[in-house]
């Protein structure tokens, strides 16, 4: 059974850096152990939730309850052969060192991810994307602990629903613990470098080298340029999605401005939310302990003793403002507790 604390400070348990209190909180380094906490929180008609890096919630009260972090680690080859490596993660393994282990070992799909924090049983809630791929095209399976049963069931990357920032358990939180993730990962270099300014990087700085490790360093040296580092400034990377708005909507939006950044996606266009928000004159907006970041504008930051409560409402401020002068509703991506 992990060690349960009483009154334990998430201050450091989470990105934003949001001092709030968990009534009970325990670490899980093993899937028996989290099983054991779940039964524990069951027993005592507790509520209990699941934190991983914590790279994405926005604390906004005291967590009354058993939070769990998990922190089991492994990994596992289940299948290899001359064209494919089907690896089996532990949940509580960092995501950003998978990466680079994968990188290393030449393991080509994740690498466009590098550099995104948090865990490994998180990624597939949010279907986490970076550079133009996300989890979904390189997962085989996910295995979780079934919260109403206690049992395990597999799900197949179809039963995972992924979608934009999106998937089954994002939509039904609070019945799957995600213990472990399976991945399929290539032999052979595949390489997308077509996004932003990774191909230019390679052709400048890296001698128009195309490997997977100069795929990932253009990556993790784009992101550390415009994204504040959370051990620096508290933030959980971008507050809201990129909205997809109708093809009607966009040819209206375009004639008053004319140079509206956009993508055409499956089901629509879409338009960064950044350059939303810009428009509307949040970037680098400061006041007290909150603001908006001075490089990128789909980043809250914590300013250094802000209120999770301080910042969802400046959320509110920007998804109105945005609304007003748009007709486009923001959604929030970070998970607000
Ligand atoms: P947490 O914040 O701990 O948890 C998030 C949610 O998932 C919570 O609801 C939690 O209960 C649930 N959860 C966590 N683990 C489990 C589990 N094992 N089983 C069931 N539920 C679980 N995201 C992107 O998609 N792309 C990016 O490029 C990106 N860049 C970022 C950059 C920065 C600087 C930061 C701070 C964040 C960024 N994010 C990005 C967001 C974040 O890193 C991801 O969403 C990440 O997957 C969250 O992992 P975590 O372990 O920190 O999850
Ligand atoms: P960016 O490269 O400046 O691009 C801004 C926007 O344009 C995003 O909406 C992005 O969509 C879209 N975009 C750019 N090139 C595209 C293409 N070729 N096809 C389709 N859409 C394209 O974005 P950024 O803020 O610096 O982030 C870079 C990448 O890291 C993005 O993929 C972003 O999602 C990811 N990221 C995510 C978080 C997070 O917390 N979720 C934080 C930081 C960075 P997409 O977002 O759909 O890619």
């Amino acid at each position: 059974m992990p060690h349960i604390l009483n009154q334990q400070s998430l201050k450091t348990y989470n990105t934003f850096g949001i001092q709030q209190i968990a009534s009970h909180f325990c670490i899980a380094t093993t899937i028996e152990e989290i099983k054991e906490a779940v039964f524990f929180a069951k027993k005592n008609y507790i509520r209990f939730d699941i934190l991983g890096g914590g790279s994405n919630i926005l604390l906004t009260k005291d967590y009354d309850g058993l939070l769990i972090k998990i922190e089991t680690k492994g990994k596992e080859i289940i299948y290899e052969n001359d064209e494919e490596i089907h690896l089996k993660i532990q949940a509580g393994e960092n995501w950003h060192l998978l990466v680079m282990y994968c990188v290393q070992h030449h393991w080509y799909g994740i690498e466009n991810m590098a550099l995104i924090p948090g865990t490994v049983g998180a990624a597939p809630i949010q279907n986490i994307g970076a550079y133009g791929k996300e989890i979904k095209d390189v997962l085989l399976q996910v295995n979780a602990l079934c919260i109403d049963t206690m049992q395990f069931h597999t799900f197949n990357n179809e039963e995972c629903e992924f979608g934009y920032r999106d998937s089954f358990f994002k939509k039904n939180t609070k019945k799957y613990i995600i213990l472990e993730v399976t991945l399929r990962l290539k032999k052979h270099s595949v390489l997308h470098t077509k996004y932003g300014d990774v191909q230019k990087i390679i052709e400048t700085e890296m001698g128009g080298v195309y490997n997977i490790e100069n795929v990932a360093n253009a990556v993790i040296k784009i992101r550390k340029s415009k994204l504040p580092d959370p051990n620096l400034i508290g933030n959980a990377g971008s507050f809201f999605k990129n909205p997809v708005i109708e093809k009607s909507q966009y040819d209206i939006l375009k004639k008053k401005y004319p140079h509206i950044p956009h993508f055409e996606v499956n089901d629509g266009i879409k338009i960064p939310a950044a350059w939303l928000i810009e428009q509307c004159n949040w970037k680098a907006f400061q006041e007290g302990e909150i603001g908006v970041h001075h490089l990128q504008a789909l980043v809250l930051i914590n300013l250094g003793n802000a209120k999770g409560i301080e910042i969802l409402q400046l959320s509110e401020k920007i998804i109105q403002s945005v609304n007003e002068k748009f007709g486009i509703h923001l959604e929030r991506e970070v998970n607000i507790w």
